[in-house]
C-alpha cells in the first residue's frame, strides 16, 4: 500500500515521513534522498540527475520511473510512504500503470503558507553524511555544527536550497506538481493537512489519516 505525500519545497514532507517511518514502522522512500545518493556514489544515473538537481529543475521522468521501481521492489504486504514522487502529471499516471503489488491508498497533501516555506528552506542545514535535516533555529543539533544521528561534523546548505535555486523549484512546483492535487482529488483520494503548525501537531493529523487508509 502507497501513501504519496505531496507538498512544496519546505512543506515538512520529510520530517513528517521520518515521524511515521520511526513511530508507525512504515517505509520511508525519498525520491530526492535516493537521487542524492546516486550523484554521491557518481553513478551514471547520479552524473544524468545532477545538473538538473543543481539547477532546482525536475530529473527526467524516466530516470524516476528506474528508481522508483527499484526502490519499491515487490514486496506489497507493507505500507510505503512515498516522498517525492509523482512530481507530475505524467509520473502519476506512471505509478497508477506500475505492474506489481503496490497501489496507492491515499494522497496527503501538506499545505504551508509561502513566507514559512521559505523560511524553513533558508535555515535547513543537512549533515553531509547521513543526511540528517536540522533547522538553524527551530530544530538545531544537540552540539553545533555536529550530526545528532551519526557525529559527521559540517552541516551545510543543500546546494539548491539557495535562494535562486528555491524560486526554480516553487515555480517547478506552482506548475508541474500543483496539478498532482487536483488528480487525486477527482479520484477522492485526497487529504490536506494544515502544515502551518508544529511538527507534533501535524503528526497527530497525519497519523490518523494514514491509519484510516491502511488498515
Ligand atoms: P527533494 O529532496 O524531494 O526536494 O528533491 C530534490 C531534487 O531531486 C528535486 O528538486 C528534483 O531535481 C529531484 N527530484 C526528486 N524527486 C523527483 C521527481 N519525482 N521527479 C523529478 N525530479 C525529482
Amino acid at each position: 500500500m502507497i501513501v504519496v505525500m505531496l507538498g512544496a519545497p519546505g512543506a515538512g514532507k520529510g520530517t513528517q515521513g521520518d515521524l511515521l517511518a520511526q513511530r508507525c514502522g512504515y517505509r520511508k522512500i525519498s525520491t530526492g534522498d535516493a537521487l542524492r545518493s546516486q550523484v554521491k556514489q557518481g553513478t551514471t544515473m547520479g552524473r544524468e540527475a545532477q545538473g538538473y538537481m543543481d539547477q532546482g529543475h525536475l530529473v527526467p521522468d524516466e530516470v524516476l520511473l528506474r528508481i522508483l521501481e527499484a526502490e519499491l521492489g515487490m514486496k506489497g504486504d507493507e505500507v510505503v510512504l512515498l516522498d517525492g514522487y509523482p512530481r507530475n502529471i505524467a509520473q502519476a499516471k506512471a505509478l497508477e500503470a506500475m505492474e506489481g503489488p503496490h497501489k496507492v491508498v491515499g494522497v496527503i497533501h501538506l499545505d504551508v503558507d509561502r513566507e514559512a516555506l521559505l523560511a524553513r528552506i533558508s535555515g535547513r542545514r543537512i549533515c553531509p553524511s547521513c543526511g540528517a535535516s536540522y533547522h538553524m533555529s527551530h530544530s538545531p543539533p544537540r552540539v553545533a555544527d555536529t550530526c545528532d544521528r551519526c557525529q559527521a561534523r559540517g552541516l551545510a546548505q543543500r546546494p539548491d536550497d539557495t535562494p535562486e535555486r528555491v524560486a526554480v523549484r516553487l515555480q517547478v512546483y506552482d506548475e508541474a506538481t500543483r496539478p498532482v492535487i487536483d488528480f487525486y482529488r477527482a479520484k477522492g483520494m485526497y487529504g490536506r493537512l494544515d502544515g502551518n503548525r508544529t511538527p507534533e501537531q501535524i503528526f497527530a493529523d497525519l497519523k490518523s489519516t494514514v491509519a484510516s487508509w491502511v488498515q
